[in-house]
């Protein structure tokens, strides 16, 4: 290909994912499927990468989410929300743990977490009050969903301690409630959901609460967003600070010490998976010690220290094909 064979395939590869991106992010509505979407982020990856000098600063690949919706107030993130990279393989996940390993010398153990499949969030806590909770939204500015996530019932209005912090995690709709709100919807003559993430993001972003009030969503919650304000060293300790506090955190995760042990319990969860009364979407490896996470750092859109395992795409398989997808 020349430069300007190039230029074309990169805007024509960014704009395809533009359109499906600002489906899913903004309008809720996906019309492909995430495997389909992913492999052609990983074309415009990989043509970026063997042409660093032609790479725009306004691709989809440097930039987080979608735009904010008008219907909400912003809210600024004092820390900005962010992606994650990828991995679709054990190779993908070796080449991870070489990467870092060049950029710190500090002994690595990787936290390994599942990626659940619903909407971020970021609740804040004043005085161990909940004062506020925001999308993600285009990782700087989200939207303020306070209310409606006032109505889910595993968000506590008052923590354990006094504390005033951000918190992180997934706001993501149980199976049970999504097969039970769809059979519903059916009945009435409605459009059914797609699939449990697109059925928990359009019930978030409701203007009336009291549409996601009815609609039985749940969290997890897997990240403080100010470690240092708690002197916390690593996130084992954070998760089990958010247990103490009350939140609730996804007890499926275990701390491994090389990314052999990692990639070993990726396999033990790949059938398990189904059982889960939550869909997840991937397996997110987390470097342990926030010290290390440091050194690694950032890319303009993601931690380097940390990646998403995601699932071959025929065991992706889960959205039901043939129907109306809807908000
Ligand atoms: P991402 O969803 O791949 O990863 C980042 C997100 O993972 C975080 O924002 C957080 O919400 C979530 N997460 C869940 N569990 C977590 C945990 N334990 N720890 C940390 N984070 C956790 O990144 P993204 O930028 O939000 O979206 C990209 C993905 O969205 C794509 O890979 C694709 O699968 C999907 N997508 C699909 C379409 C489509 O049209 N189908 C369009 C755009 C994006």
């Amino acid at each position: 290909m020349d430069k300007e064979q190039v230029k074309t395939e990169l805007f024509e590869l960014n704009q395809k994912l533009n359109q499906w991106a600002k489906e899913y992010y903004e309008k809720d509505t996906p019309t492909v499927e995430d495997a389909e979407y992913d492999q052609v982020y990983r074309q415009l990856v990989t043509l970026e990468e063997a042409h660093p000098e032609l790479v725009s600063s306004d691709s989809i690949t440097q930039r987080i989410g979608g735009e904010v919706s008008t219907g909400f107030t912003k809210v600024q993130h004092q820390i900005p929300m962010m992606s994650l990279g990828n991995a679709f393989n054990k190779e993908d996940l070796i080449n991870f743990d070489k990467r870092i390993k060049k950029l710190t010398d500090i002994p690595l153990e990787y936290m390994v977490e599942l990626k659940i499949d619903g909407l971020a969030i970021n609740l804040r806590y004043e005085n161990g009050k909940f004062m506020q909770g925001a999308t993600r939204g285009d990782g700087t500015i989200g939207e303020d969903i306070t209310n409606n996530l006032n109505t889910v019932k595993s968000i506590p209005k008052k923590l354990a301690e006094p504390l005033t912090i951000d918190v992180r995690g997934e706001c993501y709709m149980p199976k049970k409630s999504f097969i039970a709100l769809n059979e519903k919807r059916e009945e009435a003559g409605e459009n059914v959901f797609a699939n449990p993430r697109n059925a928990a993001a359009g019930s978030l972003r409701q203007l009336d609460s009291k549409v996601t009030a009815e609609r039985n969503l749940s969290t997890f919650i897997y990240n403080i967003a100010d470690t240092d304000n708690f002197m916390m060293t690593t996130q084992s300790d954070s998760l089990d600070k958010l247990d103490e506090l009350g939140l609730k955190t996804n007890h499926q995760r275990k701390l491994c010490a090389s990314i052999e042990e990692v990639w070993e319990y990726i396999e033990s969860l790949l059938d398990q998976r189904h059982e889960l009364d939550y869909e997840i979407d991937g397996i997110v490896i987390k470097v342990n010690d926030f010290n290390a996470q440091q050194e690694i750092g950032f890319t303009v859109k993601a931690p380097k220290w940390a990646i998403a395992y995601k699932f071959p795409a025929e065991e992706a398989e889960t959205i039901v094909r043939d129907i109306e997808w809807t908000v």
